[in-house]
Protein backbone atom coordinates (compact mmCIF):
# COMPACT_ATOMS: atom_id res chain seq x y z
CA UNK A 1 0.00 0.00 0.00
CA UNK A 2 1.36 3.26 -0.88
CA UNK A 3 1.29 6.57 1.28
CA UNK A 4 -1.61 8.05 0.42
CA UNK A 5 -4.11 5.03 0.30
CA UNK A 6 -2.75 4.16 3.45
CA UNK A 7 -3.33 7.92 4.67
CA UNK A 8 -6.95 7.07 2.92
CA UNK A 9 -7.71 3.72 4.93
CA UNK A 10 -6.79 4.97 7.90
CA UNK A 11 -8.93 8.69 7.42
CA UNK A 12 -11.85 6.23 5.93
CA UNK A 13 -11.93 7.91 2.48
CA UNK A 14 -11.75 7.27 -0.74
CA UNK A 15 -9.99 9.42 -3.77
CA UNK A 16 -13.26 9.96 -6.03
CA UNK A 17 -16.57 10.77 -6.04
CA UNK A 18 -17.12 12.84 -2.91
CA UNK A 19 -17.78 16.73 -3.10
CA UNK A 20 -21.12 17.97 -1.37
CA UNK A 21 -21.91 16.99 1.81
CA UNK A 22 -24.40 18.17 4.15
CA UNK A 23 -22.46 15.79 7.12
CA UNK A 24 -21.60 12.17 7.25
CA UNK A 25 -23.23 11.11 3.70
CA UNK A 26 -22.40 12.40 1.05
CA UNK A 27 -24.65 13.79 -2.52
CA UNK A 28 -24.46 11.00 -4.83
CA UNK A 29 -24.30 14.11 -7.74
CA UNK A 30 -22.57 13.43 -10.89
CA UNK A 31 -20.60 16.43 -12.45
CA UNK A 32 -17.20 17.77 -13.47
CA UNK A 33 -14.18 16.33 -11.45
CA UNK A 34 -12.26 18.51 -9.21
CA UNK A 35 -8.50 17.38 -9.09
CA UNK A 36 -6.12 17.64 -6.85
CA UNK A 37 -2.04 16.88 -7.68
CA UNK A 38 0.20 16.74 -4.81
CA UNK A 39 2.81 19.31 -5.19
CA UNK A 40 5.41 16.95 -3.80
CA UNK A 41 5.82 14.68 -6.29
CA UNK A 42 3.10 15.80 -9.16
CA UNK A 43 0.84 12.86 -9.11
CA UNK A 44 -2.96 12.67 -8.89
CA UNK A 45 -4.02 12.25 -5.63
CA UNK A 46 -7.83 12.79 -5.72
CA UNK A 47 -10.60 13.66 -8.03
CA UNK A 48 -13.37 15.14 -6.36
CA UNK A 49 -16.88 16.26 -7.51
CA UNK A 50 -17.09 19.97 -8.08
CA UNK A 51 -20.42 20.86 -6.34
CA UNK A 52 -23.61 21.61 -8.87
CA UNK A 53 -26.19 24.64 -8.34
CA UNK A 54 -28.69 22.15 -7.85
CA UNK A 55 -26.74 20.17 -4.76
CA UNK A 56 -25.41 23.43 -3.53
CA UNK A 57 -29.50 24.36 -3.14
CA UNK A 58 -30.02 21.23 -1.58
CA UNK A 59 -27.35 21.25 0.83
CA UNK A 60 -28.52 25.24 1.76
CA UNK A 61 -32.55 23.83 2.35
CA UNK A 62 -30.81 21.16 5.01
CA UNK A 63 -28.71 24.17 6.95
CA UNK A 64 -31.59 26.21 6.99
CA UNK A 65 -33.82 23.41 8.75
CA UNK A 66 -30.18 21.61 10.98
CA UNK A 67 -30.52 25.84 12.16
CA UNK A 68 -33.96 25.24 13.79
CA UNK A 69 -32.64 22.29 16.02
CA UNK A 70 -28.98 23.46 16.21
CA UNK A 71 -30.03 26.98 17.92
CA UNK A 72 -32.26 25.62 20.34
CA UNK A 73 -29.50 23.45 21.74
CA UNK A 74 -27.92 24.70 24.70
CA UNK A 75 -24.61 26.22 24.49
CA UNK A 76 -22.78 24.20 26.86
CA UNK A 77 -24.21 21.27 24.78
CA UNK A 78 -23.13 22.53 21.71
CA UNK A 79 -19.38 23.43 23.24
CA UNK A 80 -19.33 19.00 24.25
CA UNK A 81 -19.77 18.22 20.37
CA UNK A 82 -17.38 20.34 19.56
CA UNK A 83 -14.76 18.60 22.85
CA UNK A 84 -16.14 15.72 20.88
CA UNK A 85 -14.70 16.59 17.50
CA UNK A 86 -11.59 17.71 19.17
CA UNK A 87 -11.03 14.16 20.69
CA UNK A 88 -11.70 12.78 17.34
CA UNK A 89 -8.97 15.12 15.76
CA UNK A 90 -6.66 13.81 18.31
CA UNK A 91 -7.05 10.85 17.44
CA UNK A 92 -6.76 11.57 13.21
CA UNK A 93 -3.82 14.20 14.28
CA UNK A 94 -0.77 12.45 12.53
CA UNK A 95 -2.79 10.83 9.40
CA UNK A 96 -4.46 14.21 8.70
CA UNK A 97 -1.36 16.13 9.19
CA UNK A 98 0.46 14.25 6.94
CA UNK A 99 -2.35 14.81 4.43
CA UNK A 100 -2.19 18.49 5.02
CA UNK A 101 1.81 17.56 4.26
CA UNK A 102 1.21 15.59 1.03
CA UNK A 103 -1.78 17.55 -0.50
CA UNK A 104 -0.33 21.30 0.15
CA UNK A 105 3.27 20.37 0.26
CA UNK A 106 4.18 21.98 4.04
CA UNK A 107 6.36 20.14 6.10
CA UNK A 108 5.10 17.22 8.08
CA UNK A 109 5.86 19.31 11.37
CA UNK A 110 3.86 22.31 10.22
CA UNK A 111 1.22 19.52 8.80
CA UNK A 112 0.98 17.97 12.60
CA UNK A 113 1.27 22.01 13.73
CA UNK A 114 -2.31 22.65 11.61
CA UNK A 115 -3.78 20.29 13.08
CA UNK A 116 -2.97 20.69 16.74
CA UNK A 117 -4.51 24.32 16.14
CA UNK A 118 -7.90 22.89 15.18
CA UNK A 119 -7.67 20.46 18.32
CA UNK A 120 -6.18 23.96 20.03
CA UNK A 121 -9.05 26.10 18.68
CA UNK A 122 -11.61 22.96 19.94
CA UNK A 123 -10.84 23.61 23.20
CA UNK A 124 -11.01 27.07 23.06
CA UNK A 125 -14.52 26.86 21.72
CA UNK A 126 -15.71 24.40 24.40
CA UNK A 127 -14.66 27.16 27.32
CA UNK A 128 -16.36 29.64 25.15
CA UNK A 129 -19.65 27.74 24.91
CA UNK A 130 -20.15 28.61 28.67
CA UNK A 131 -18.93 32.49 28.14
CA UNK A 132 -20.99 33.86 25.83
CA UNK A 133 -21.51 36.68 28.01
CA UNK A 134 -24.15 39.60 27.62
CA UNK A 135 -24.06 43.23 29.70
CA UNK A 136 -26.37 44.24 31.79
CA UNK A 137 -27.00 48.23 31.75
CA UNK A 138 -28.45 50.09 34.33
CA UNK A 139 -31.90 51.73 32.66
CA UNK A 140 -32.58 55.54 33.25
CA UNK A 141 -36.36 54.30 33.88
CA UNK A 142 -37.74 53.17 36.84
CA UNK A 143 -38.29 49.88 37.78
CA UNK A 144 -36.48 49.05 34.26
CA UNK A 145 -33.43 46.77 33.71
CA UNK A 146 -31.34 46.87 30.23
CA UNK A 147 -29.31 43.57 29.29
CA UNK A 148 -28.28 42.59 26.22
CA UNK A 149 -28.20 38.74 24.94
CA UNK A 150 -25.91 37.26 21.64
CA UNK A 151 -27.99 35.17 19.25
CA UNK A 152 -26.62 32.67 16.67
CA UNK A 153 -26.70 34.58 13.29
CA UNK A 154 -27.90 31.79 11.10
CA UNK A 155 -25.68 29.95 8.07
CA UNK A 156 -21.98 31.41 7.91
CA UNK A 157 -20.23 30.45 4.54
CA UNK A 158 -16.62 29.70 4.94
CA UNK A 159 -14.29 30.02 2.15
CA UNK A 160 -10.60 28.68 2.75
CA UNK A 161 -7.12 29.54 1.10
CA UNK A 162 -4.96 26.48 0.22
CA UNK A 163 -1.71 27.16 2.53
CA UNK A 164 -3.99 26.97 5.75
CA UNK A 165 -6.23 24.03 3.85
CA UNK A 166 -7.75 22.89 7.62
CA UNK A 167 -7.15 25.30 10.50
CA UNK A 168 -8.80 28.48 9.03
CA UNK A 169 -12.28 26.16 8.30
CA UNK A 170 -11.87 25.07 12.28
CA UNK A 171 -11.08 28.62 13.38
CA UNK A 172 -14.44 29.00 11.88
CA UNK A 173 -16.39 26.33 12.42
CA UNK A 174 -15.57 25.43 15.68
CA UNK A 175 -16.43 28.76 16.97
CA UNK A 176 -19.74 29.16 14.91
CA UNK A 177 -20.79 25.95 16.47
CA UNK A 178 -20.60 27.02 19.79
CA UNK A 179 -22.38 30.50 18.66
CA UNK A 180 -25.34 28.21 17.92
CA UNK A 181 -24.64 28.49 13.59
CA UNK A 182 -24.69 26.03 11.16
CA UNK A 183 -21.77 26.32 8.45
CA UNK A 184 -21.04 26.14 4.74
CA UNK A 185 -17.14 25.55 3.64
CA UNK A 186 -16.01 25.71 0.48
CA UNK A 187 -12.35 25.17 0.48
CA UNK A 188 -9.39 25.75 -1.71
CA UNK A 189 -9.94 24.10 -4.97
CA UNK A 190 -6.26 22.76 -4.58
CA UNK A 191 -6.89 21.38 -1.12
CA UNK A 192 -9.95 19.56 -1.82
CA UNK A 193 -8.93 16.29 0.23
CA UNK A 194 -7.97 17.35 3.31
CA UNK A 195 -11.32 19.47 3.63
CA UNK A 196 -13.53 16.17 2.77
CA UNK A 197 -11.23 14.45 5.16
CA UNK A 198 -12.01 17.18 8.23
CA UNK A 199 -15.97 17.02 6.85
CA UNK A 200 -15.77 13.39 7.00
CA UNK A 201 -14.76 13.77 11.33
CA UNK A 202 -16.67 16.44 11.66
CA UNK A 203 -20.09 14.54 10.64
CA UNK A 204 -19.80 11.52 12.06
CA UNK A 205 -19.43 13.08 15.71
CA UNK A 206 -22.41 15.44 14.72
CA UNK A 207 -24.73 11.68 13.69
CA UNK A 208 -23.24 9.57 16.73
CA UNK A 209 -25.21 12.34 18.80
CA UNK A 210 -28.22 12.09 16.94
CA UNK A 211 -27.96 15.63 15.30
CA UNK A 212 -29.47 15.96 11.45
CA UNK A 213 -27.36 16.60 8.40
CA UNK A 214 -26.88 20.22 7.93
CA UNK A 215 -25.31 21.48 10.87
CA UNK A 216 -21.83 21.04 8.91
CA UNK A 217 -21.93 21.53 5.19
CA UNK A 218 -19.15 21.30 2.75
CA UNK A 219 -19.15 22.09 -1.42
CA UNK A 220 -15.92 22.18 -3.77
CA UNK A 221 -15.43 24.02 -6.62
CA UNK A 222 -13.52 27.30 -7.35
CA UNK A 223 -14.03 31.07 -7.53
CA UNK A 224 -17.62 30.58 -8.98
CA UNK A 225 -18.99 28.04 -6.58
CA UNK A 226 -17.49 30.57 -3.81
CA UNK A 227 -19.18 33.44 -5.18
CA UNK A 228 -22.64 31.60 -4.79
CA UNK A 229 -22.18 32.43 -0.96
CA UNK A 230 -21.05 35.79 -1.52
CA UNK A 231 -24.09 36.43 -3.02
CA UNK A 232 -26.53 34.33 -2.02
CA UNK A 233 -29.23 36.12 1.01
CA UNK A 234 -29.69 32.60 2.80
CA UNK A 235 -26.14 32.95 4.37
CA UNK A 236 -25.76 36.02 6.61
CA UNK A 237 -22.16 35.94 7.28
CA UNK A 238 -19.37 34.94 5.53
CA UNK A 239 -16.13 34.70 6.60
CA UNK A 240 -13.69 34.44 3.67
CA UNK A 241 -9.76 33.72 3.26
CA UNK A 242 -7.74 34.15 0.38
CA UNK A 243 -5.99 36.99 -1.98
CA UNK A 244 -7.03 40.73 -1.69
CA UNK A 245 -8.52 40.62 -4.99
CA UNK A 246 -10.93 37.84 -3.87
CA UNK A 247 -11.55 39.80 -1.04
CA UNK A 248 -12.61 42.73 -2.99
CA UNK A 249 -15.09 40.90 -4.72
CA UNK A 250 -16.75 38.80 -2.41
CA UNK A 251 -16.76 42.19 -0.06
CA UNK A 252 -18.87 43.87 -2.58
CA UNK A 253 -20.88 40.77 -3.41
CA UNK A 254 -21.87 40.75 0.56
CA UNK A 255 -22.53 44.09 1.16
CA UNK A 256 -24.31 44.21 -1.98
CA UNK A 257 -26.98 42.41 -0.22
CA UNK A 258 -25.87 44.00 3.08
CA UNK A 259 -24.65 40.98 4.39
CA UNK A 260 -21.58 40.70 7.00
CA UNK A 261 -18.16 39.56 6.09
CA UNK A 262 -14.79 38.81 8.31
CA UNK A 263 -11.74 39.01 5.74
CA UNK A 264 -8.94 37.57 6.19
CA UNK A 265 -6.26 38.63 3.07
CA UNK A 266 -3.05 38.90 2.04
CA UNK A 267 -0.17 40.24 4.18
CA UNK A 268 3.56 41.88 3.42
CA UNK A 269 4.88 41.63 7.05
CA UNK A 270 7.83 42.86 7.86
CA UNK A 271 10.50 42.50 10.69
CA UNK A 272 12.71 46.16 11.96
CA UNK A 273 15.76 44.85 13.43
CA UNK A 274 17.29 47.23 15.72
CA UNK A 275 20.59 48.10 17.01
CA UNK A 276 19.75 46.35 20.36
CA UNK A 277 18.55 43.22 18.82
CA UNK A 278 19.62 39.97 20.08
CA UNK A 279 20.53 39.03 16.42
CA UNK A 280 20.49 35.28 17.18
CA UNK A 281 16.83 35.64 17.49
CA UNK A 282 16.20 38.07 15.01
CA UNK A 283 18.17 35.93 12.70
CA UNK A 284 16.63 33.04 13.58
CA UNK A 285 12.74 34.62 13.56
CA UNK A 286 13.16 35.90 10.00
CA UNK A 287 14.38 32.73 8.89
CA UNK A 288 11.89 30.97 9.97
CA UNK A 289 9.28 33.77 8.88
CA UNK A 290 10.70 33.65 5.45
CA UNK A 291 11.27 30.06 4.40
CA UNK A 292 8.33 28.08 6.67
CA UNK A 293 5.72 26.96 4.45
CA UNK A 294 8.04 28.00 1.74
CA UNK A 295 6.91 31.54 2.25
CA UNK A 296 3.32 30.37 1.75
CA UNK A 297 1.89 31.97 5.00
CA UNK A 298 -0.64 35.18 4.92
CA UNK A 299 2.04 35.67 7.84
CA UNK A 300 5.13 35.10 6.17
CA UNK A 301 8.65 37.58 6.72
CA UNK A 302 8.88 39.57 3.21
CA UNK A 303 10.63 42.72 4.03
CA UNK A 304 13.80 42.96 6.97
CA UNK A 305 14.43 46.49 8.03
CA UNK A 306 17.67 46.43 9.50
CA UNK A 307 19.76 49.21 11.43
CA UNK A 308 22.56 50.44 9.39
CA UNK A 309 24.58 49.82 12.21
CA UNK A 310 23.73 46.05 12.29
CA UNK A 311 22.76 45.59 8.46
CA UNK A 312 26.09 43.33 7.41
CA UNK A 313 26.09 40.92 10.33
CA UNK A 314 22.58 40.55 9.74
CA UNK A 315 23.58 40.24 5.85
CA UNK A 316 25.89 37.50 7.17
CA UNK A 317 24.29 35.56 9.53
CA UNK A 318 21.51 35.18 6.93
CA UNK A 319 23.27 34.11 3.80
CA UNK A 320 24.90 31.77 5.87
CA UNK A 321 21.45 30.62 7.44
CA UNK A 322 20.51 30.23 4.00
CA UNK A 323 23.28 28.06 3.29
CA UNK A 324 22.24 25.51 5.34
CA UNK A 325 18.94 25.01 4.27
CA UNK A 326 17.52 21.38 3.03
CA UNK A 327 14.73 21.75 0.84
CA UNK A 328 12.96 18.69 -0.32
CA UNK A 329 10.16 16.35 0.03
CA UNK A 330 8.00 17.93 3.02
CA UNK A 331 7.11 14.64 4.46
CA UNK A 332 11.03 13.69 5.35
CA UNK A 333 11.76 15.74 8.44
CA UNK A 334 15.24 16.34 8.40
CA UNK A 335 13.84 19.07 5.11
CA UNK A 336 12.83 22.75 5.97
CA UNK A 337 11.49 23.85 3.09
CA UNK A 338 9.01 21.70 0.61
CA UNK A 339 7.83 22.82 -2.50
CA UNK A 340 5.38 25.94 -3.50
CA UNK A 341 1.63 25.19 -4.68
CA UNK A 342 2.26 25.05 -7.99
CA UNK A 343 3.81 25.10 -11.13
CA UNK A 344 1.69 28.77 -11.23
CA UNK A 345 3.16 29.72 -7.97
CA UNK A 346 6.33 29.22 -9.34
CA UNK A 347 5.54 31.02 -12.34
CA UNK A 348 4.61 34.56 -9.55
CA UNK A 349 7.99 33.44 -8.22
CA UNK A 350 9.51 34.17 -11.23
CA UNK A 351 7.81 36.73 -12.59
CA UNK A 352 8.43 38.75 -9.11
CA UNK A 353 11.77 38.11 -9.24
CA UNK A 354 12.69 39.68 -12.72
CA UNK A 355 10.51 42.24 -11.77
CA UNK A 356 12.27 43.18 -8.96
CA UNK A 357 15.95 42.69 -10.50
CA UNK A 358 14.48 45.00 -13.23
CA UNK A 359 13.62 47.58 -10.40
CA UNK A 360 17.56 47.47 -9.76
CA UNK A 361 17.17 44.65 -6.62
CA UNK A 362 20.94 42.82 -5.57
CA UNK A 363 20.82 39.71 -5.18
CA UNK A 364 22.12 38.35 -1.37
CA UNK A 365 20.99 34.72 -1.97
CA UNK A 366 19.95 33.65 -5.86
CA UNK A 367 16.71 32.45 -6.36
CA UNK A 368 16.38 29.53 -8.90
CA UNK A 369 13.93 26.29 -9.80
CA UNK A 370 15.09 23.16 -8.58
CA UNK A 371 15.03 19.73 -11.07
CA UNK A 372 16.16 16.36 -11.03
CA UNK A 373 15.24 13.43 -8.95
CA UNK A 374 13.03 14.34 -5.95
CA UNK A 375 12.14 17.42 -7.39
CA UNK A 376 9.76 16.53 -10.61
CA UNK A 377 7.11 17.97 -9.85
CA UNK A 378 8.41 21.14 -10.83
CA UNK A 379 7.45 23.00 -8.01
CA UNK A 380 10.29 23.55 -5.77
CA UNK A 381 12.46 26.66 -5.62
CA UNK A 382 15.16 28.26 -3.99
CA UNK A 383 14.15 30.89 -1.31
CA UNK A 384 16.16 33.56 -2.04
CA UNK A 385 17.27 37.51 -0.37
CA UNK A 386 17.09 40.32 -2.48
CA UNK A 387 18.97 43.99 -1.33
CA UNK A 388 15.95 46.93 -2.11
CA UNK A 389 14.73 50.60 -1.87
CA UNK A 390 11.77 50.32 0.16
CA UNK A 391 9.93 52.42 -2.38
CA UNK A 392 10.19 49.43 -5.48
CA UNK A 393 6.72 48.40 -6.62
CA UNK A 394 7.37 44.84 -5.78
CA UNK A 395 8.32 45.71 -2.13
CA UNK A 396 4.94 46.49 -1.95
CA UNK A 397 3.11 43.72 -3.30
CA UNK A 398 2.74 40.41 -1.97
CA UNK A 399 4.55 37.62 -3.76
CA UNK A 400 3.51 34.33 -1.93
CA UNK A 401 6.72 32.46 -2.29
CA UNK A 402 10.10 32.82 -0.46
CA UNK A 403 11.43 35.99 -1.24
CA UNK A 404 12.84 38.18 1.94
CA UNK A 405 13.71 41.49 0.79
CA UNK A 406 16.11 43.57 2.63
CA UNK A 407 16.35 47.36 3.82
CA UNK A 408 18.24 49.48 6.16
CA UNK A 409 17.16 52.41 8.01
CA UNK A 410 18.80 54.85 10.05
CA UNK A 411 16.22 56.01 13.04
CA UNK A 412 13.23 54.43 14.20
CA UNK A 413 10.67 56.45 12.78
CA UNK A 414 12.22 56.08 9.19
CA UNK A 415 12.00 52.54 9.65
CA UNK A 416 8.28 52.61 10.71
CA UNK A 417 7.66 54.56 8.03
CA UNK A 418 9.17 52.10 6.10
CA UNK A 419 6.94 49.53 7.61
CA UNK A 420 3.85 50.69 7.82
CA UNK A 421 4.20 52.32 3.64
CA UNK A 422 2.96 49.20 1.94
CA UNK A 423 -1.45 48.78 1.17
CA UNK A 424 -1.19 44.92 3.71
CA UNK A 425 -1.81 45.58 7.24
CA UNK A 426 -1.51 41.82 8.86
CA UNK A 427 1.67 40.91 10.57
CA UNK A 428 4.36 43.04 11.67
CA UNK A 429 7.58 41.90 14.20
CA UNK A 430 10.14 44.10 16.23
CA UNK A 431 13.59 42.72 17.44
CA UNK A 432 14.75 44.71 20.08
CA UNK A 433 15.87 44.38 23.81
CA UNK A 434 15.39 48.22 24.19
CA UNK A 435 12.28 48.65 25.84
CA UNK A 436 11.28 52.32 24.56
CA UNK A 437 11.76 50.87 21.18
CA UNK A 438 9.60 48.42 21.33
CA UNK A 439 6.73 49.85 22.85
CA UNK A 440 7.06 52.41 20.65
CA UNK A 441 6.09 50.23 17.72
CA UNK A 442 3.22 48.48 19.75
CA UNK A 443 2.28 52.21 19.84
CA UNK A 444 -0.53 53.91 18.08
CA UNK A 445 2.30 55.87 16.45
CA UNK A 446 3.92 52.29 15.56
CA UNK A 447 2.74 49.07 13.44
CA UNK A 448 -0.83 49.40 11.41
CA UNK A 449 -0.87 46.08 11.86
CA UNK A 450 -3.41 43.28 13.16
CA UNK A 451 -0.73 41.75 14.76
CA UNK A 452 2.69 43.26 16.33
CA UNK A 453 5.17 41.44 18.00
CA UNK A 454 8.57 41.70 19.97
CA UNK A 455 11.39 39.19 19.65
CA UNK A 456 9.20 37.05 18.18
CA UNK A 457 8.99 36.87 13.86
CA UNK A 458 5.94 37.65 11.92
CA UNK A 459 4.37 33.97 11.75
CA UNK A 460 3.52 31.20 14.38
CA UNK A 461 0.46 33.20 15.65
CA UNK A 462 -1.56 31.30 18.54
CA UNK A 463 -5.31 30.64 18.75
CA UNK A 464 -5.85 32.45 21.86
CA UNK A 465 -5.61 35.99 20.69
CA UNK A 466 -7.77 37.94 18.01
CA UNK A 467 -6.31 37.24 13.99
CA UNK A 468 -6.78 39.54 11.69
CA UNK A 469 -5.05 42.80 9.97
CA UNK A 470 -5.75 46.09 8.78
CA UNK A 471 -5.96 47.64 5.03
CA UNK A 472 -5.92 45.36 2.33
CA UNK A 473 -5.95 42.22 4.40
CA UNK A 474 -9.68 42.97 4.99
CA UNK A 475 -9.99 43.92 8.80
CA UNK A 476 -11.70 40.80 10.15
CA UNK A 477 -10.62 39.54 13.48
CA UNK A 478 -10.91 35.27 14.04
CA UNK A 479 -10.13 32.78 16.43
CA UNK A 480 -9.15 33.91 20.11
CA UNK A 481 -9.88 37.09 22.53
CA UNK A 482 -13.56 38.07 21.81
CA UNK A 483 -13.88 37.38 18.03
CA UNK A 484 -16.57 35.08 18.73
CA UNK A 485 -18.97 38.72 18.71
CA UNK A 486 -18.90 38.49 15.17
CA UNK A 487 -20.50 35.00 14.96
CA UNK A 488 -23.66 36.47 16.53
CA UNK A 489 -25.70 38.99 16.68
CA UNK A 490 -26.79 41.34 19.53
CA UNK A 491 -30.01 41.88 20.87
CA UNK A 492 -30.88 44.42 23.45
CA UNK A 493 -33.60 43.80 25.72
CA UNK A 494 -35.51 46.64 28.25
CA UNK A 495 -37.18 44.97 30.30
CA UNK A 496 -40.35 46.93 32.72
CA UNK A 497 -40.99 45.55 35.55
CA UNK A 498 -43.10 48.44 36.78
CA UNK A 499 -47.19 49.41 36.81
CA UNK A 500 -45.77 52.72 34.60
CA UNK A 501 -44.87 53.38 31.21
CA UNK A 502 -42.30 55.74 31.38
CA UNK A 503 -40.75 57.15 28.15
CA UNK A 504 -37.01 57.25 27.62
CA UNK A 505 -35.07 61.11 27.48
CA UNK A 506 -38.26 62.03 29.69
CA UNK A 507 -40.87 62.24 26.75
CA UNK A 508 -44.36 63.06 27.70
CA UNK A 509 -47.17 61.78 25.65
CA UNK A 510 -50.13 61.83 27.96
CA UNK A 511 -53.20 61.00 26.47
P1 LIG B 1 -7.28 32.83 -3.47
O1 LIG B 1 -7.81 34.18 -3.24
O2 LIG B 1 -6.84 32.47 -4.84
O3 LIG B 1 -8.38 31.71 -3.06
C1 LIG B 1 -8.88 31.65 -1.74
C2 LIG B 1 -10.27 31.06 -1.77
O4 LIG B 1 -11.17 31.98 -2.36
C3 LIG B 1 -10.39 29.78 -2.59
O5 LIG B 1 -11.26 28.90 -1.94
C4 LIG B 1 -10.97 30.27 -3.90
O6 LIG B 1 -11.69 29.29 -4.61
C5 LIG B 1 -11.90 31.37 -3.41
N1 LIG B 1 -12.21 32.43 -4.37
C6 LIG B 1 -11.38 32.99 -5.27
N2 LIG B 1 -12.00 34.00 -5.92
C7 LIG B 1 -13.25 34.07 -5.40
C8 LIG B 1 -14.37 34.91 -5.65
N3 LIG B 1 -14.33 35.88 -6.57
N4 LIG B 1 -15.51 34.72 -4.94
C9 LIG B 1 -15.56 33.76 -3.98
N5 LIG B 1 -14.53 32.93 -3.71
C10 LIG B 1 -13.39 33.08 -4.42
O7 LIG B 1 -6.07 32.61 -2.42
P2 LIG B 1 -5.06 31.40 -2.28
O8 LIG B 1 -4.07 31.46 -3.39
O9 LIG B 1 -5.79 30.13 -2.04
O10 LIG B 1 -4.35 31.76 -0.89
C11 LIG B 1 -3.31 32.68 -0.79
C12 LIG B 1 -3.80 34.03 -0.30
O11 LIG B 1 -4.56 33.89 0.89
C13 LIG B 1 -2.65 34.95 0.07
O12 LIG B 1 -2.95 36.24 -0.39
C14 LIG B 1 -2.64 34.90 1.58
O13 LIG B 1 -2.04 36.03 2.19
C15 LIG B 1 -4.09 34.81 1.88
N6 LIG B 1 -4.34 34.28 3.22
C16 LIG B 1 -4.71 35.15 4.20
C17 LIG B 1 -4.89 34.70 5.49
C18 LIG B 1 -5.27 35.65 6.59
O14 LIG B 1 -5.68 35.16 7.64
N7 LIG B 1 -5.15 36.94 6.43
C19 LIG B 1 -4.74 33.34 5.79
C20 LIG B 1 -4.38 32.47 4.76
C21 LIG B 1 -4.18 32.95 3.47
Amino acid sequence: MNLLQALLSNLGLSSENMGTSSGKSWYPTTGDYLESYSPVDGKLIAKVIQTDWKSYDRLLSDLQMAFTTWRDVPAPRRGEIVRQIGMALREKKEDLGRLVSYEMGKSYQEGLGEVQEMIDICDFAVGLSRQLYGLTMPSERVNHTMMEQWHPLGIVGIISAFNFPVAVWSWNAMISWVCGNVCVWKPSEKTPLTAISCQKIAGEVFAQNGFPEGISGLICGGADVGAWLAEDTRIQLVSATGSTRMGKSVAVAVASRLGKTILELGGNNAIIITPNADLDIATRGAVFGAVGTAGQRCTSTRRLIVHEDVYEAVKKRLVSAYAQLKIGNPLEESNHMGPLIDQEAVGQYLAAVEEVEKEGAQVVVAPGVLDGSGFESGCYVLPCIFEVEPHYRMVKEETFAPILYLMKYRSLEEAIHIHNDVPQGLSSAIMSTDVRESYRFLSAAGSDCGIANVNIGTSGAEIGGAFGGEKETGGGRESGSDAWKAYMRRQTNTINYGNQLPLAQGIRFDT
